[in-house]
């Protein structure tokens, strides 16, 4: 009989993803539902559905799939995890006016891969997979000095990931270290030392990469963790950060990963007392709502704690731009 809820906080939408979200549904509205957005604009499936249900909104994975002129919308919306230059170029040779809701975070680290990359380093770029829409995004600012590098947790995982204690640079006096912002805390900083051992005048940025969204998730459920038999982890699979929280919770207690509250299963809840709930920086929070109101519905007399701090971070949203305008920067 489950007697206690912990809600983990903070959870849910941290400010890359709001302001991502924000900037389709004005940008749908402006453009009369003749959108496109460019990959899932969040790695969420029911903020996708609901954007396209709801909106009209289409996504495409391809920009050739707009290459018809019967097919082409006026506007595209660039997702939260970035783009590679040449997808910018691309649509604005296709005349596409450009709104760029890649999260502030993830710019930075483009413009950290820009910089070094200027300066003739070699660019360790730490992701979980070379077919993350972030990573893509990243490499593409410098595909020449970029090298792939695996979590060393997931060396093996993806074959096109470098093993950090085997990757061989041009030259080890100039080598920067990047990484995904969406990564396991504990888990990159044991990759960096085992590259910075590997090569000792290795750069890393003056903040970590990793963002805060993704840091204070994974805090909030090492805090709870020790006070439940069971942790929830709302997300979908292609969240990494929701893919990191899950694992967490796995490694320090029992943890099954719901996308929503249809997919919990009464049998999982035998000889459970506690239940910790937390949810991935792209889930709506009414899916933590729905997962707490079927709890709620079998054990009505249970006690929901909640504990921690929300965030106060907020992005601006980006301005439309136009074509023109974008080839004159990309040069
Ligand atoms: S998870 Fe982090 S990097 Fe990704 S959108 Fe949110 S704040 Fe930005």
């Amino acid at each position: 009989m489950v007697e206690r809820v912990y809600l983990a906080k903070p959870r849910g939408f941290c400010a890359g993803v709001v302001m991502a979200i924000q900037t389709v549904e004005r940008a749908s509205e402006e453009a009369d539902g003749d959108l496109v957005v460019y990959h899932q604009i969040v790695h969420n499936e029911t903020v996708v559905h609901r954007l396209e249900k709801e909106r009209g909104v289409r996504f495409v994975e391809d920009l050739d799939e707009l290459k018809n002129a019967d097919n082409r919308p006026r506007t595209i919306v660039f997702s939260a995890h970035g783009v590679a230059p040449e997808v910018r170029r691309k649509a604005a040779e296709l005349g596409l006016v450009q709104i760029d809701a890649t999260c502030p975070l993830v710019t930075k680290v483009h413009s950290e891969a820009r910089r070094y990359a200027a300066l003739g380093y070699t660019i360790l770029l730490i992701g979980d997979s070379a077919d993350h829409q972030e990573v893509k995004g990243t490499l593409g600012e410098a595909p020449e000095n970029t090298i792939l590098v695996a979590v060393h947790t997931q060396v093996g995982k993806d074959p096109r990931l470098a093993d950090p204690r085997t990757v061989q640079v041009p030259d080890p006096e100039k080598v920067l270290v990047l990484t995904q912002t969406t990564l396991s805390v504990d888990d990159t900083d044991a990759t960096v030392a085992i590259l910075k051992r590997r090569f000792p005048k290795l750069i890393t940025p003056a903040r970590s990469d990793l963002c805060y969204a993704t840091k204070n998730r994974q805090d909030a459920v090492r805090r709870l963790a020790p006070k439940v038999d069971l942790f929830l982890v709302l997300s979908s699979r292609h969240s990494s950060n929701g893919m990191r929280l899950f694992e967490l919770a796995e490694k320090l207690t029992r943890a099954r990963r719901i996308d929503a509250p249809e997919d919990l299963r009464e049998d999982w809840f035998t000889g459970v007392k506690s239940v910790g709930i937390t949810s991935a920086a792209s889930t709506p929070e009414d899916l933590v709502a729905g997962t707490l109101a079927w709890l709620k519905k079998r054990w009505p007399g249970l006690v929901v704690v909640e504990e921690g701090e929300w965030e106060r971070i907020r992005f601006r949203k980006p301005r439309p731009r136009k074509p023109e305008e974008v080839l004159a920067e990309l040069g």
